[in-house]
């Protein structure tokens, strides 16, 4: 029950530093009451909670709970809790995140597009040598995942010219895209770039794995959506392979990526440390507090999960 007829909300991401929620989210909504954890105060009081990367049980303890909201795009943590609360859940869809997200893909492309490795690798041997690039609309890129993020990463890589190819659950109608469903496989043959965008669902796990990334030749992989997409192990044998040429992995299995493992030294793969589009509290602050109004309004949340396709 809310205190004193306040709202509470409480702010408990876990990894993630407070101060910048807490200022965006005041500066939203002055007239809830907001509280971060651990200082949750009376937990019968909480309304909602803003979360990331929470304890298994964690939601479980406030009794009065109308909706939990995510302040990252993927659920994935969320739902891995087997003590949920069936109460709704909302993900972030916020324009900063997602212009984020565009502008990490289409350099990384641009990056791979315009062979800067090649180009690296000449400068380190003090060679000079002019390559031939191929202009965008004869580069063929694929991105699995056609929602908020995906979709707008393909319309940013269709108007710089790309041929862009896209695999969703169900077929798109994205203007410059050419959408696909079904078999992986036969998507993959023909993308010089993948970029991946999908949610971690148990459909999705080890999507990008030996079988399917063999069907790509020389290609290079953008994974941006989480770690378990990709069978990790089966990296480096389809670089050896010539199956991909190079990777840029800005997740992993396991975060932070362990001292030592292989994929920090490999000059085919770039580590990026789960950094391609961290959510903006001052995009984001508002976009939460926006939908907790429209809850209390007696409307559904944007953006809802659904908890049985596990995105
Ligand atoms: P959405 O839910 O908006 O879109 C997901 C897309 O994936 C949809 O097009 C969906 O198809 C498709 N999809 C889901 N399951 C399958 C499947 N089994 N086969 C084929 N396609 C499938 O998600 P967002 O675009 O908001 O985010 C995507 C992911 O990006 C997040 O879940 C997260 O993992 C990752 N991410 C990573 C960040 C980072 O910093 N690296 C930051 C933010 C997000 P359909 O449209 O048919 O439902």
């Amino acid at each position: 029950m809310s205190a004193g007829g306040k709202t509470v909300v409480l702010l408990a991401c876990f990894g993630v530093r407070a101060e910048p929620w807490l200022a965006a989210l005041s500066k939203a909504a002055p007239d809830f009451e907001l509280r971060v954890w651990p200082d949750a105060g009376d937990k019968d009081e909480i309304d909602y909670v803003v979360v990331w990367a929470q304890p298994n049980g964690f939601l479980r303890q406030f009794p009065s709970l109308r909706a939990v909201l995510c302040i990252g795009a993927g659920v994935d943590r969320i739902l891995e809790d087997t003590d949920l609360p069936k109460v709704p859940i909302a993900r972030m869809r916020d324009e900063g995140l997602t212009q984020g997200m565009v502008e990490f893909v289409l350099a990384r492309v641009l990056h791979y597009h315009r062979l800067m490795p090649a180009y690296e690798a000449q400068q380190r041997q003090g060679v000079w040598r002019q390559l031939a690039a191929p202009l965008a609309r004869d580069r063929a890129v694929g991105v699995l995942g056609l929602g908020q993020l995906g979709a707008a990463c393909a319309a940013s890589l269709a108007a710089n010219g790309f041929k862009v190819r896209g695999w969703s659950r169900t077929r798109k109608d994205l203007p410059g895209v050419q959408s696909f469903e079904g078999p992986l496989e036969a998507f993959l043959a023909p993308c010089e770039v993948v970029v991946c965008l999908l949610p971690l669902t148990p459909a999705t796990r080890g999507v990008l794995n030996a079988a399917t990334l063999s069907q790509l030749s020389g290609a290079s992989l953008i994974n941006v959506g989480r770690g378990a997409h990709l069978v990790e192990d089966d990296l480096i044998p389809a670089l050896d392979a010539g199956h991909l040429a190079n990777a840029t992995l800005d997740v992993f299995a396991t975060e932070p990526l362990v001292a030592g493992h292989p994929f920090w030294t490999d000059p085919r793969i770039t580590v990026i440390p789960h950094a391609s589009a961290l959510t903006p509290p001052g995009t984001a602050g508002p976009t939460i507090v926006a939908n907790i109004r429209r809850h209390l309004a007696g409307q559904d949340l944007l953006d809802l999960v659904d908890r049985a396709a596990g995105y």
